[in-house]
Formats: C-alpha cells, sequence, structure tokens
C-alpha cells in the first residue's frame, strides 16, 4: 500500500462507545468459533452484489462492463493476510464512516444486551447463535483496512483499524483500490495464521456460504490462479429431489443469519395465475428480539433471483418468526420498492405464502405433534397474535393453537381435545388469564370448575387477555373468563358425585348482606358463589366488565379510567363463612373486620395489595388479638 505515505494523513477518529464494547469482545474472542467471520464478511460482500444488481436495473451504466458480480478471497501465507474482494455497490467515505464506525442497526444492539447477559451466565452457545457482522474480522486481526470504491464514482477511500478504540478514514489514489466495490484486508494475528491455508478456507466457505447467490473464487497465494468454489446458482431454482439436507441447511444459516437448525424446511413452486418460488425456513431456536417491535419480517424478495428487498413484509407479523425468501416470475423488476409493495401481485403472493406456512404447519401437527409442539413452544405466543390480528383465519389459527390446561398436565391441548372433554351443559370454553402459569393453576376461582372436571386453559402470554375478548368462538361456544360473571356451574355435577349444596342458607345469606353493607362502594355486588370449593372467598369482574386480567393491564399500559369494581364472591360451604354467619349485631365490630379482612384476602389471591395495608395490618392484629383471648 504505497499510497499510505502520499495521501493525506488519515483523519483519525473514535468508534462510538458500543462499538468499541463490542470490539474489545471480538478482541478477547468471546466466540469459540472463530470462523464466523468469513461467513459475515463474504455476507456483506454478497450483500453489496446484489444490491448493486437491484440499481443497476435502473441505472445500467453503474455495472458498465463487469455485470459478473463475484467475490474474490486471495490468501498471503507470506504477508500472514486474507483479503475479500467484491465488486459490489461499494462505499463512499462518508459512507465507510457511517457503516464502519457506529452501531446503526439495532439487531448489533440487541446483540450487545445479549452478549452481556450471557457472558454473565457463562453461555457460550447462545453467543454462537447470532451474526455480529463486520466487527467479527477483529477476532482473527489485530489490523483490517478496507478499501472501496462506490459504484458510479472515481473516488476511493480506506478506512483502517487496530479494533483499539480508534480508525482511521482517508482517501487513496484509484490505482490501489478496486474498480468498484470493496476489499477487505484482514493482517491475521499469530494464532489465527491458519486462515491462509487454501484447504481450510476453502472447506469453511464451502460450508458456511456455498449458496450465496454470488460467485465466491479463491486464489491460494497473491499471484495464484483464481479457482471458483462456488458457482451462485440460487439454491430454489434447483429441484427438490437434487437438495441435500446439509445444503438446506447451509442455506438456512446463510439466510437466517442464525446457526441453528431449521424445524421445518417449506420449499415449493406455485404455478398458475402467479409463478414464484419459495424456500422458507422455521428456526429451531427461539430468536432473542421476537417480541421487538421494531423487528420486521425475515422473508427476502426476489424478482427472477434479483434480490429487491427484505422489508416487503410478505407473511403477516404473527409469522415473522418464519426466515427464507421469496422469488417471483412476473412481479416487474424495473419498478421501485415503493410500487411493488402496492402491486396486487405482491398481495397474491401474501396470501399464498401465509396460507402455505399454515398449512404445513397443520400437516406437522397432525402426523408429527412432538416437532410441532417444539415449534408451538417458541412461536406459538407470536402466532396466537394471528388469533387477534387476522380475522380471516382466526379458525385456522384455533385449531393450530395449543394450550396449557388444569387438564394438560404440564403438555399442550388443542381445542379440539378440548371439545372432547366437554362437560354436559357445559355453556362455553373457560379460560384463566394471568402472568405466570403456576399462579394460574392455583387461584381460588378455578376451584369449582376443578370440582367439576371442567378443563379451563391457563393463559399467560400478553397476547391472551386480547384474543380471547375478541368476540371469538370455538364449536360455537364462546370464550369465557373464570373471573367474569356469573360461573354458572350449577347444571353441573361435582366429579365426586355429590349434589351442589343446597341453597345458601339465611344466616349466610344474612351475613353476606353484612359484608355488602361493611364494603360499600368498593364492591360492585357481593353473592354467594358457585366456582369456590376449597377458599372462602374470591374477586370476579361483573358480567359485562372487562376481564380482571385485562384491566390489570390496560392500567399498566396507562389506559385504566373507568375500571369496574369487582364483585367478591363468598363460598358458603366454607367452614369459616359457617361460623362467621353466627355473628350477632353484638358482634358486629368483628364482623365488619372480617368482612374487609376477607376482602383484602381475596386480592392477595389476585396478587394485588390489601386495598389499604396499613388498615389491614391493624384488622389483623385486632382479630388475632381476640382469636388469643
Ligand atoms: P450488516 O451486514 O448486518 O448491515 P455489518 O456489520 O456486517 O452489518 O456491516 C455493516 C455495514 O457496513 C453494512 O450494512 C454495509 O453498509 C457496510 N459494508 C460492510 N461490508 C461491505 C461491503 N463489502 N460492501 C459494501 N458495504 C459494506
Ligand atoms: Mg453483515
Amino acid at each position: 500500500m504505497t499510497t499510505t505515505d502520499t495521501a493525506p494523513a488519515g483523519e483519525t477518529r473514535s468508534f462510538e462507545a458500543d462499538v468499541a464494547k463490542l470490539l474489545h469482545m471480538m478482541v478477547h474472542s468471546v466466540y469459540s468459533d472463530k470462523d464466523v467471520f468469513l461467513r459475515e464478511l463474504i455476507s456483506n460482500a454478497a450483500d453489496a452484489c446484489e444490491k448493486l444488481r437491484y440499481e443497476g436495473l435502473s441505472d445500467p451504466a453503474l455495472l458498465g462492463d463487469d455485470g459478473q458480480p463475484q467475490i474474490v478471497i486471495t490468501l498471503d501465507p507470506d504477508g500472514k493476510t486474507l483479503t475479500i474482494e467484491d465488486n459490489g455497490i461499494g462505499m463512499t467515505e462518508a459512507e465507510m464512516g457511517e457503516a464502519l464506525g457506529t452501531i446503526a442497526r439495532s439487531g448489533t444492539r440487541a446483540f450487545m444486551d445479549r452478549l452481556a447477559d450471557a457472558e454473565k451466565a457463562g453461555d457460550s452457545q447462545l453467543i454462537g447463535q447470532f451474526g455480529v457482522g463486520f466487527y467479527s474480522a477483529f477476532m482473527v486481526a489485530d489490523r483490517v483496512e478496507v478499501v472501496s470504491r462506490r459504484a458510479g464514482g472515481d473516488a476511493a477511500a480506506r478506512w483502517a483499524s487496530d479494533g483499539q478504540g480508534t480508525y482511521t478514514i482517508e482517501p487513496v489514489d484509484a490505482a490501489d483500490a478496486p474498480a468498484r466495490g470493496t476489499r477487505v484486508t484482514l493482517h491475521l494475528k499469530e494464532d489465527a495464521a491458519d486462515y491462509t491455508d487454501g484447504f481450510k478456507v476453502e472447506r469453511t466457505v464451502k460450508a458456511q456460504s456455498g449458496h450465496v447467490p454470488v460467485v465466491i473464487s479463491i486464489k491460494d497465494k497473491p499471484d495464484a490462479e483464481a479457482k471458483q468454489i462456488a458457482d451462485g446458482a440460487a439454491l430454489w431454482t434447483r429441484p427438490k429431489s437434487d437438495i441435500t439436507a446439509d445444503e438446506y441447511k447451509d442455506f438456512y444459516r446463510t439466510v437466517a443469519g442464525q446457526f441453528d437448525e431449521p424445524a421445518l424446511t417449506l420449499h415449493y413452486r406455485a404455478e398458475g395465475r402467479h409463478e414464484y418460488s419459495v424456500l422458507a425456513f422455521i428456526p429451531e431456536t427461539k430468536p432473542y428480539d421476537l417480541f421487538d417491535q421494531d423487528r420486521g419480517g425475515r422473508v427476502k424478495l426476489y424478482v427472477r433471483r434479483v434480490f429487491i428487498t427484505d422489508e416487503a413484509e410478505i407473511l403477516p407479523r404473527y409469522l415473522r418468526f418464519v426466515r427464507g425468501l421469496v422469488d417471483s416470475n412476473d412481479l416487474p423488476l424495473n419498478v421501485s420498492r415503493e410500487m411493488i409493495q402496492q402491486s396486487p401481485v405482491l398481495a397474491a403472493i401474501q396470501k399464498g405464502v401465509a396460507n402455505r406456512v399454515l398449512s404445513e404447519l397443520e400437516k406437522l401437527a397432525e402426523n408429527d405433534s412432538d416437532k410441532f409442539a417444539a415449534i408451538w413452544d417458541n412461536f406459538g405466543a407470536a402466532i396466537k397474535e394471528g388469533l387477534y390480528e387476522d380475522y380471516a383465519r382466526r379458525e385456522q389459527l384455533l385449531n393450530l393453537s395449543r394450550f396449557k390446561t388444569t387438564a394438560s398436565a404440564g403438555g399442550w391441548r388443542s381445542l379440539k381435545d378440548y371439545g372432547e372433554a366437554l362437560k354436559e351443559n357445559q355453556t362455553a370454553i373457560y379460560y384463566a388469564t394471568g402472568s405466570d402459569l403456576d399462579r394460574l393453576a392455583a387461584s381460588p376461582q378455578l376451584e369449582g370448575f376443578r370440582a367439576r372436571g371442567i378443563e379451563v386453559l391457563l393463559l399467560a402470554d400478553g397476547i391472551d387477555s386480547f384474543w380471547v375478548t375478541a368476540g371469538a368462538d370455538y364449536y360455537g361456544k364462546p370464550f369465557k373468563s373464570v373471573t367474569q360473571g356469573q360461573a354458572d356451574l350449577s347444571l353441573i355435577p361435582l366429579v365426586e358425585g355429590e349434589a351442589p349444596a343446597a341453597e345458601t342458607s339465611d344466616e349466610v345469606a344474612g351475613f353476606i348482606a353484612a359484608v355488602k353493607a361493611a364494603l360499600g362502594e368498593e364492591v360492585g355486588d357481593v353473592r354467594a358463589s358457585e366456582r369456590l370449593t376449597e377458599s372462602a372467598v374470591c374477586l370476579v369482574a361483573p358480567e359485562h366488565g372487562m376481564d380482571r386480567q385485562m384491566e390489570k393491564l390496560m392500567a399498566q399500559g396507562g389506559r385504566g379510567g373507568s375500571a369496574a369494581k369487582p364483585v367478591l364472591e363468598i363460598n358458603p360451604r366454607h367452614d369459616l363463612i359457617g361460623r362467621l354467619s353466627g355473628l350477632g349485631d353484638d358482634d358486629a365490630e368483628l364482623r365488619d373486620d372480617a368482612a374487609r379482612l376477607l376482602f383484602d384476602e381475596a386480592r392477595i389471591a389476585d396478587g394485588e395489595l390489601p386495598s389499604d395495608p396499613r388498615a389491614f395490618a391493624a384488622r389483623l392484629a385486632r382479630v388475632l388479638g381476640r382469636a388469643m383471648g
């Protein structure tokens, strides 16, 4: 690099703090698998080639007479360097500073957070699941140089850094830069010198990046002849029967940027009114950002093998865990990305692909319930968003959905299973929502259902409170919260065979009236309960009010406002209630304390605080004191 002497002195800049942190981790090698740097750099080179292919559609001059995109890897065992050069879109000096000095991408930022967590937990497996991008070069290099020339531009620039906090950027002579595109040179660390071994590098690149849609060649020595090691053919255009499981896996890893295995591979060609190929995967592990609001879909759109965009949102949001691509034959190539979004062809593709993904999941659920359960474990909470968002497919999604229930013994139950266990006279599909499965399973509101052998869905995902109230039904039965309205269980016999207790006695009725008077405005009503068998009390929502769990969620979101007053239900068969009912007017003070304590007990069972903690403590002390005589 003779120009270092003649070019104006490079400007030295500091990395953004987060980059410095990331670099520190790279330099100190948190990854056990250093090979991934090759994949990251090749993926960047391939992206650059695809961007150029796309821009070249509207501006063929950019391609000049070098229309064949390619990536060349050059090894120099003597100089201990590894160089990756592409003839893609390239970067201007300004773009370089932006791209290689900051962490502009939210994905990398999320990675940083997870990395810190994983480090704390000593979990290097987890770390291996994410791509880290360009900075991974510093795992194997103690100095990295990037020389680039933007397609269509004359000026070229060089970026260089030793990964220790600063980098330089300076213009370079045209003669020292690629005619177009980017050259990344790694000055390898002592312990990474084997990355100049042609055999090793070839094998690694073939395994990791053998299916990027750009030709890759390798030179064993700077003056050796280039040997092609990947043909850049689009895997998805080959017939299924020709493709091995390993090839699918490698491709999945390339396209998904994940290091796990695909749990489901979907490869087909749609024919008829619209022609397109689909190669899509459901990952085996849950991505860390599945519930990140900004996370878009990960299905890329190609048109006749030209990468167009990964922002076409091919699949509905609730299927955002699916990775892969769609290659259309009949979308026009020469329209802008914005126009494509409006295209009826894209709409047809979106519909077709979503239907196919769901029908494949249905098939899997039918034929291999274990495999399906593993997918549901990871992505069920996302898929259930569809119950709320995708009205047209709700029925299908309800069929797919799996639930933990009071009868599932830790496993998953479908609504079909639930249907087969319906009790005679059961008028609704019952559910309880909350944030914690164990606590849900222990809620007093479930007692009467358990005693009657009525199955209750235990819903602990955030989205559950929304879809259950969106008016869905199944076998013509509505979904009904066990904490809302009258339980209406009197027509269903107890499992033990005993008839439901006789009418509430006058004494208990009197006590209930006294409790109601004592609590006054704090409750909407106080009544005898059908849903309780063991506990003395519980709180439920009024018949037409909002489910209590939903109400809490809304309150957390600052949308509380006019919360309906809860209904206190009292178990007339409970021993304590029986004894309290015997209190006469001369025990009015104790009866009053009992009323309030019962109310607070019910609040606590729902995971809330007593309505007035200080008064609660005083009351409790008073009653205990009395009990001690
Ligand atoms: P990502 O690829 O996820 O965007 P990277 O850290 O791998 O993140 O790369 C950062 C950015 O640097 C890229 O988005 C791109 O703008 C730029 N870049 C890296 N390598 C190249 C290259 N070979 N050609 C053009 N731009 C590149
Ligand atoms: Mg990258």
